[in-house]
């Protein structure tokens, strides 16, 4: 069946960037009688607050949107062990101790998601993996999957790229999985099957699509819609003074009238559309 998401990370209040995304998974799957899932990310464990699942809900309801959930992240904790030591059983992860400062220090390109790993524990023996991140090894995973395509509903076929993302986290020091392995087990698990998501991540799919390959999974469709910004082209967040779902819905606004605004691309005073 044709199923939708959206996957909120409860470290932050949603805003109004967000309820645009939440609209569009919601009415994509609504046109047609499909399925529009919620699953609250939240294994991101010192910065998830639990208490922010219901205050999303109550979010979304107040935008006038129905869904079904599916099991939050947290309760999936064996599935990603699981593929992880697949993953490992297949010579593809190795076991990384390096700073966020020492790959500042040492990376030489920049890609979708900041400075690029440029390698330093590649080669690593599994021996020396105490309180270390795992991260994949693309150019093996690559030679051998061969190349590999998606496609986004509204960019059209892509060819996969993970090497510009570079050797990603996917098993963090702190939690059985990192977002890409996470997000690309549940989207298969949820039978996602169109993943509606911000630009901001059209990046991060190169990788999800070759973890799919590697873990024959099912492959989705993509739709990477365009991030609400404020007027320095920043995208929206709560510390830039952007005030949350929340605050608008408890100052007493009408969010189905925000959502119908959203639905027409009409923004308050300051935000915009930005489209790339
Ligand atoms: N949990 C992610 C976030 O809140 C969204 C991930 C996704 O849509 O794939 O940014």
């Amino acid at each position: 069946m044709f199923t939708t998401r959206f996957a909120p990370s409860p470290n932050g209040p949603l805003h109004l960037g967000h309820a645009y995304s939440a609209i569009i998974a919601h009415d994509l799957a609504r046109a047609v009688d499909g399925r529009f899932l919620l699953r609250i990310e939240d294994i991101d464990g010192a910065r998830s607050l639990p208490e922010l699942a219901d205050i999303f809900r109550a979010d979304l309801a107040w935008l006038g949107l129905e869904w079904t959930e599916v099991p939050a992240q947290s309760a999936r904790l064996a599935s990603y062990a699981d593929a992880a030591e697949r993953l490992r059983a297949m010579g593809l992860l190795y076991p990384c101790t390096c700073t966020r400062a020492d790959i500042a220090a040492a990376a030489s390109e920049t890609g979708p998601e900041g400075p690029v790993y440029p390698g330093t524990c590649r080669g690593t023996s599994i021996g020396d993996c105490e309180g270390a991140a795992w991260r994949i090894d693309v150019a093996r995973a690559l030679a051998l999957t061969g190349p590999l395509y998606w496609t986004d509903e509204l960019a059209g076929v892509q060819r996969a790229i993970p090497d510009r993302t570079g050797d990603v986290v996917l098993v963090r020091k702190d939690a059985p999985a990192s977002y890409h392995l996470a997000a690309t087990l549940d989207d298969a698990r949820d039978g996602v099957s169109l993943v509606t998501r911000g630009r901001d991540l059209f990046g991060a799919t190169h990788i999800h699509r070759l973890l799919q390959e590697l873990l024959g999974l099912p492959v989705p469709q993509w739709h990477h819609h365009g991030l609400l910004v404020d007027g320095t082209g920043a995208k929206l967040a709560k510390r830039r003074g952007s005030p949350s779902l929340a605050d608008r819905r408890l100052g007493g606004q009408d969010g189905q009238e925000i959502a119908h605004d959203l639905r027409q691309n009409r923004f308050p005073a300051g935000i915009s559309l930005a489209l790339s």
